[in-house]
């Protein structure tokens, strides 16, 4: 017993010395997690991530990570497009053979996009709060400027706005604000989900196949709005939450529209910027950390073996 007590001792101050994270591998993934934003959105503006904290927690727990950046606005399809792109570079450049696609909003259609083009290419698409059945608020937006013929300038002025994210984030890509619009409509999700159904619930609040093509669909979904008083983005989605009456909702996007193949909760107490730990990890009170769902979620795919 004496003689054990001091390896006792040693084992113990090995695990104080190393970060769990280093011991475990927790989010060591075999394919890099590809983290894609969503509209209006970037990867990174100075130290300022769209991902809050997100990219270097995947990190400390041995996952390689790649933060991309698409139009800010744009149509699903050219931002896929743009995606596809960047990781045929990635593949030539590191020998990567496929990644785990991990898109939030407007991301959740853009990889859809790639898995189905280049399904080679990747291991997994999860979508986080992604209208795949189009968001109200967008079907408002698009109704109010076609009724007073305005859409041409709101557009230009939401392009320059677009334009203003990708130069503050060293992207010169082109920027459609309409064709995002468009994109985002219930009538433009569900054209695009027609063209693209890998991973489509059977019914509208239903499940979807959990793989099709070699490739393995998730989604969450989040249904706070008003989460955190000293977040200033909380005022934009409690206007956006007005679109959707009684139903449930993250403040741009339905419950029922972010499920997609295997649902693992639609329902998280979060807002549409809580999904991605925004502003700066201001959320509801006694909330579930958004930063420990995407830890957990890179070791489901790591259990599964992607
Ligand atoms: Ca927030």
């Amino acid at each position: 017993m004496t003689k054990l007590l001091p390896l006792a001792v040693l084992a113990m101050a090995a695990c104080v010395a190393l970060p769990v994270s280093a011991q475990t591998g927790y989010t060591q993934t075999r394919h890099p997690i590809v983290l894609v934003h969503g509209l209006f959105g970037f990867d990174a503006i100075g130290p300022i991530d769209y991902w809050w904290g997100i990219p270097s927690a995947l990190r400390n727990g041995g996952a390689r990570v790649y933060v991309t950046q698409q139009s800010a606005a744009n149509a699903s399809e050219v931002r896929g497009e743009q995606l596809l792109a960047e990781l045929r570079r990635l593949k030539a450049a590191y020998g990567h053979q496929k990644f785990n696609l991990i898109g939030h909003s407007h991301g959740g259609h853009t990889i859809r996009y790639v898995a189905a083009v280049a399904p080679d290419l990747v291991a997994s698409v999860t979508s986080v709060g992604s209208p795949h059945a189009g968001s109200p608020v967008a079907d408002n937006i698009a109704a109010a400027l076609d009724g007073t013929g305005s859409t041409a300038v709101a557009a230009s002025l939401l392009n320059a706005f677009a334009g203003i994210v990708g130069a503050l984030s060293g992207s010169a890509q082109p920027q459609n604000s309409e064709a995002a619009m468009r994109s985002l409509t219930t009538k433009g999700s569900a054209d695009f989900s027609r063209r693209f159904p890998a991973g489509k619930p059977s019914d509208a609040c239903g499940q979807g196949q959990a793989v099709v093509n070699n490739v393995r669909y998730y989604s969450i979904g989040g249904t706070g709005v008003l989460t955190n008083a000293l977040d200033p983005t909380d005022a934009l989605l409690g206007v956006g939450a007005l679109s959707f009456g009684f139903s449930a909702n993250d403040g741009l996007v339905g419950r029922c529209s972010s499920r997609w193949g295997v649902v693992l909760r639609d329902n998280y107490p979060w807002n549409h910027l809580d999904e991605v730990n925004q502003a700066f990890g201001l959320r509801g009170l006694f909330t579930p950390d958004p930063v420990a769902f995407y830890r957990s979620h890179a070791n489901r795919l790591k259990q599964a073996g992607l």
